[in-house]
């Protein structure tokens, strides 16, 4: 097993204005591992960034890096790289001296300097532009010299704020991959904020749902989608339908009616009968059929690669994503099948 690195105990955050930007977090990130903090702005994101690469104060609670308590370890001590949405460049450098500078106050010798150097400039496509100054350069080539001189002194663990969000969509989608190929490549323990869900899926080894100063979740991209721990998280990650059942308990069983249908109750906690519960189903795990349970559309949209069909099933509204050849119109009746077995219920 892997051993744990980053080790962030009960740590809070009042600021002094009294904000309460932390709650008690806990979160063990392992050597290697790349961890996404998501969430919606304001959530406390990068303010728990801060605290772990000692550029913010905590209020309580503890940092270690393996069994070292790093608050009293100066930050230009703890061997942490740190990109930003804005990189500082040095706009008079070249690119090759941008991206030397830091192996330069380390004083390494030329030629292990000259190996990484040329090793980075592959790894982020920079090769063209390695003559070239920051002012000559597009944001994303920026961005991309400013992660490889952050590369370039390995840092043991990396924080990244936000490092795409100033990019177009396009550049964005291939950075977030090869940036996801290059850490592994590396080894580096990465802790990476982002508000954008499938960025933090394309990268995460496993993702830190944050929502209000707390941790709703943390687990692989895919636990996170299937298996969401709460209310919060299955309406936050993707898209999804959210029914209301009344649960049915008898004696050698517990199902949950939800009108046009009844399930098995699967959820995790102690219910009551006749308790009213939220019940969850992705869009993808519904379909139009032959026959099978009857919903009224309301509208069907071509989205282009897919049609989205919003409808009435029994009383509750209802979305899903059929191919993009479907016809059908408002008022039309339909059969879906669906699959009862992936309903998510907390
Ligand atoms: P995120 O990065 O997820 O958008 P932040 O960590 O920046 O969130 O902020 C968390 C909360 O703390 C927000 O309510 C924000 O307004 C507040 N906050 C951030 N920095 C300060 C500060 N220096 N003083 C007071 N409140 C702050
Ligand atoms: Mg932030």
């Amino acid at each position: 097993m892997a051993k744990e690195h980053v080790i962030i105990k009960n740590i809070s955050k009042v600021y002094p204005d009294g904000t309460k930007a932390l709650h008690d977090i806990n979160l063990v990130i392992e050597e290697g591992e790349i961890v996404v903090l998501l969430g919606s702005s304001g959530c406390g994101k990068s303010t728990l960034l801060r605290i772990i690469g000692g550029l913010e104060k905590k209020t309580s609670g503890e940092v270690y890096f393996y069994d070292k308590e790093i608050s009293g370890v100066p930050v230009e001590k703890r061997d942490i790289g740190f990109v930003f949405q804005n990189y500082a460049l040095f706009p008079t450098m070249t690119v090759k001296d941008n991206i030397r500078f830091g192996m330069k106050l380390r004083k390494m010798s030329a030629e292990d300097m000259n190996t990484r150097l040329e090793h980075l400039l592959d790894l982020m496509n920079l090769r063209e532009y390695a003559d070239k100054k920051p002012g000559q350069l597009s944001g994303g080539q920026q961005q991309r010299v400013a992660i490889a001189r952050v590369l370039a002194i390995q840092p043991t663990v990396l924080l990244m704020d936000e490092p795409l969000t100033a990019l177009d969509a396009k550049l964005k989608d291939r950075l977030r991959v090869d940036l996801g190929i290059m850490l592994r490549q590396l080894g580096i323990t990465t802790i990476y904020v982002t508000h954008d869900q499938a960025e933090a899926m394309a990268i995460a080894d496993r993702i830190a749902i944050m929502n209000k100063g707390i941790i709703e979740q943390i687990d692989t991209p895919e636990n996170i989608y299937t298996k969401p721990a709460t209310d919060f998280v299955a309406q936050f990650i993707g898209k999804i339908n959210k029914f209301t059942g009344k649960v049915m308990k008898q004696a050698d069983s517990c199902m949950v009616n939800l009108g046009f249908a009844q399930v098995p109750y699967t959820g995790k906690n102690p219910v009551g009968d006749g308790e009213e519960i939220s019940v969850f189903l992705r869009p993808e795990d519904m379909s139009i059929a032959e026959d099978g349970v009857v919903a009224t559309v309301e509208q069907c949209a071509f989205m282009g690669d897919y049609c989205r069909i919003a409808a009435e099933l029994d009383g509750q509204k209802i979305f899903f994503e059929a191919p993009n050849t479907v016809k059908v119109g408002k008022d039309e009746r339909i059969h879906l099948n669906i699959q009862y077995e992936k309903m998510m219920m907390l």
